[in-house]
Parts: structure tokens; sequence; C-alpha cells
């Protein structure tokens, strides 16, 4: 089955806020097992809202509309959905009802008339009710053709989503779809693409899709089946075949361990502690660290050491280091990590220091270079590495590449 999704309003259009909508609903419908080839964007305007309804609907089955179900005049989606499938609109009790309780229980105050627009639905519309907000969204079936009208607000948008509309986007297809994500880090996206392509070209039930993110490559393995047992049985060989192929760069197979949860994890089950010496990342790795609730278990305390008189003064890094090699070098890293863990008194410390740009670089140390050292248990080691990024990517990939050098 096919879908897609139209994204209405005027805002988009104009980039006063990014269509995040549209990543979320992609990401989730390749989950469920939809085949998503076209979306678009159409400003608060009638005739342009029906024009792209129309070919949505002559080229999918499924359309999903974002926005324009709010109570002001320009929020036309519902009305403009309601003509193209030839309905009328009429007052649904049950959600007048709700939005009077929303607006006792949420605002405290009078409910303005133009709300009770949000009442109105199209007829034969199933009704799907909003747990976060007063618009409803709501789906419409005509012809072997589905329109689901979701609220704009992404945290209204995303729980509707989540527990209405993928159970009723499932139920549509005959067989149930099943997946997993295969995390893979320390291999950048093209590498990972070259190990899979044979899968990639011959996949079909269980099918194989990688997301490329900062750092990391996900993988999700998709099986259609009748059950989870036999999504599973299907997916085994395909699962077996990435575990030969990527060992233990595969982090997880989980959909929500983060790379930080896995490390915490491999630390918690070593019983060793770590901390971090953080020169051009300033804290961006512990605070990566910190994202994993129970971390204190593993981290005590950690260093920001921005200029070469706090390396010295807290880490002990020789000024003899600094002066012969400079502050971005193999050696400074060494003693920032050997110098965090003696300091911190933890088992393992992790060292960044580096040119994040967009200054500073020079012919023999570029922007992008990055020295990461990694202290474990009196043992340490250090890796070069050269982003091409801009300075956030720069620091992002340095702190993806330090925790992804303690699993190594
Ligand atoms: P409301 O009742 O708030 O008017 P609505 O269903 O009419 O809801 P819109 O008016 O289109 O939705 O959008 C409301 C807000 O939701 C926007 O100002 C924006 O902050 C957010 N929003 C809408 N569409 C998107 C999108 N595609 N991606 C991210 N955020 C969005
Ligand atoms: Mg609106």
């Amino acid at each position: 089955m096919t879908v897609e999704f139209i994204s209405v309003g005027t805002e988009i259009l104009l980039g006063n806020i990014v269509n995040t909508n549209a990543a979320y609903l992609s990401e989730k419908c390749a989950g469920l097992g939809l085949s998503c080839y076209h979306q678009s964007v159409v400003g608060d305007n009638e005739k342009r809202l029906e024009d792209a309804l129309h070919l949505a609907l002559s080229r999918s089955d499924i359309v999903i509309l974002g926005g324009g179900l709010g109570p002001t005049k320009d929020d036309l989606t519902k009305e403009v959905t309601a003509k193209v499938f030839g309905k009328e609109l009429y007052e649904d009790a049950r959600t007048r009802a709700r939005i009077e309780d929303y607006f006792a229980r949420v605002h405290n105050r009078n409910i303005t008339a133009n709300n009770w627009k949000q009442a109105m639905v199209p007829e034969g519309a199933v009704v799907v009710d909003n747990d976060n907000g007063t618009a409803p969204g709501l789906i419409l079936e005509e012809n072997d053709k589905t329109a689901i009208l979701l609220p704009g607000p992404p945290n209204e948008l995303k729980p509707m989503f989540e527990s209405k509309i993928a159970p009723y986007l499932n139920g549509l297809q005959p067989e149930g779809i099943y997946s997993k994500m295969v995390k893979i880090c320390s291999m950048g996206e093209s590498r990972v693409e070259t190990v899979i392509t044979d899968l990639l070209e011959t996949q079909t039930n269980p099918t194989l899709a990688p997301y490329a993110k900062t750092g990391e490559v996900h993988l999700r393995v998709t099986a259609r089946a009748k059950s989870e047992e036999e999504a599973d049985a299907l997916m085994k060989p395909m699962m077996d075949e990435l575990f030969h192929r990527f060992g233990d760069k595969i982090y997880t197979t989980e959909e929500d361990v983060t790379l930080e949860d896995a490390v915490v994890e491999l630390l918690k089950g070593k019983k060793m502690t770590v901390t971090t010496a953080e020169s051009c990342t300033a804290g961006l790795l512990a605070g990566r660290i910190m994202n994993v609730a129970g971390a204190s278990e593993v981290y005590e305390e950690g260093y920001i050491t921005y200029a070469n008189r706090a390396k010295s003064k807290l880490l002990g890094v020789k000024e003899e280091t600094l002066e012969a090699y400079g502050a971005v070098s193999e050696q400074t890293a060494r003693e920032m990590a050997e110098g965090a863990a003696k300091a911190a008194g933890a088992d393992a410390a992790l060292a960044v220091t580096g040119i994040a740009g967009p200054g500073g670089g020079t012919k023999e140390k570029p922007v992008g270079l990055v020295y990461i050292g990694c202290y474990v248990k009196g043992h340490t080691e250090v890796k070069e590495f050269h982003f091409t990024g801009n300075r956030a990517k720069n620091r992002d990939y340095a702190v993806v590449r330090a925790l992804t050098f303690l699993r190594e």
C-alpha cells in the first residue's frame, strides 16, 4: 500500500517552521511497511489544497494531511477534504463534549464561538479523539482511498499517530508489520551500504532500509507476517547475516536504545566508572552520558578544560607537552585522559581535543582535526579524526566517536 503526506500551512511554506511532522510520519510509515513516494506542502489556500488532495488521492492509497484543523478561518483542511469526498459537515456531540471538557480542564476559561468549528466532522468519518488538544483526528474512506486528517502541533499529532493511527494502518494490511532496528556505530553510511548492497538489492520479506544518523547508521529490518513469532523466524537469517557482517559494531537491536544507553550499560556490566575531559566539545560528551537515567552509577565527575592553563591545572597536562605538540595533539589527548582518570579516580576516561572551526585551523592542523584519548585501567589509546562538517557537526561527531571508542 502507498501513503503520502500533505503538510498544510503557509508558515511551513515560508520556512517559519521546520516540517518535522513529515519527517516523523515518513519514518513511522516506513516502519509500518507502507511505501511513500510523494509528499507535499500546501499553504492555507482552499483551491491549492483541493488540487493537492486530488493529485495525492489519484496516486496513493492513503493520504495523511497534517495541520489546518484549528478553530480559525484559515484552517481549511477538514472543509476541503469533506468537499473532495462529497461529504457534508455535521456537529459531533461527543467531540463537542470533549472540547468543553478540555477547556474546563486545561484553560479554565470560556470557549470562544469559533472553537465549535472543531466539533464539526464530515459525515461517515471516523473521529479520532485528541488527548492533547481540541481538534480531533479524522479518517475518511471512500472507493479504496483513505484520507487521514491530523492536527498540526507535533505534541498532538505524534501521540495520536502512535496510539490510534498506527494500529489503524496496521489493520488495513492483511499481515502485520514487525521490525527491528539494527544500530551500527564506528562505520560511515557509504561503507555500511557497500557491505549490504547485495541484501538491499535482493530483499523482499524482510526488507532492509538504512538511515544515516550523526556518526551512526541504523538499519531497519521489516517483515510482513501473521504473528510476531513468524516475523522473528523470517527476520532471523537476515539478523544473523547482519551480525556476521558487522559484528560488535552493532550496539543494539532495540528501537529505543541509544548509543549512550549502550555505553552506560556496558560500563555497569563491567562495574567500571568513567570520566570525561573535554576541550572542543566542552561538556557535550558528558551531557550525552548524562542523558541516561542512572548514569550516576558510572559517572561521578568530569572536566571542561578549554584553555591550556585549565588542561594543566585540572588534568596535569605538562606545559612542555602543550608547548612542544600543542593543545590539539595526540600527546595532549593522552595526558588529558590519563590526568582525568587520576583526578576523578575513575576506571576509564575519555578525552577530546580538537579544532571545531570555523576559525583556528592551520595547514598542519586543519579545522575538523580531533584527537580522542581513551584510558581504561592503566592503558591509553589515542585516535586521530578528520571531520568535515561545520562547528556543530564536528563537535557532534567527536562526541559519537568518543562514546564509540569506549566500546572498542
Ligand atoms: P491549531 O489548532 O494549533 O491551529 P492546526 O491543526 O490548525 O492546529 P496548524 O495551525 O497548521 O495546525 O499548526 C499549528 C502549529 O503546529 C504550527 O504553528 C506549528 O507550530 C505546528 N506545526 C504545524 N504543522 C507542522 C509541521 N508540518 N511540522 C512541525 N510543526 C508543525
Ligand atoms: Mg491552525
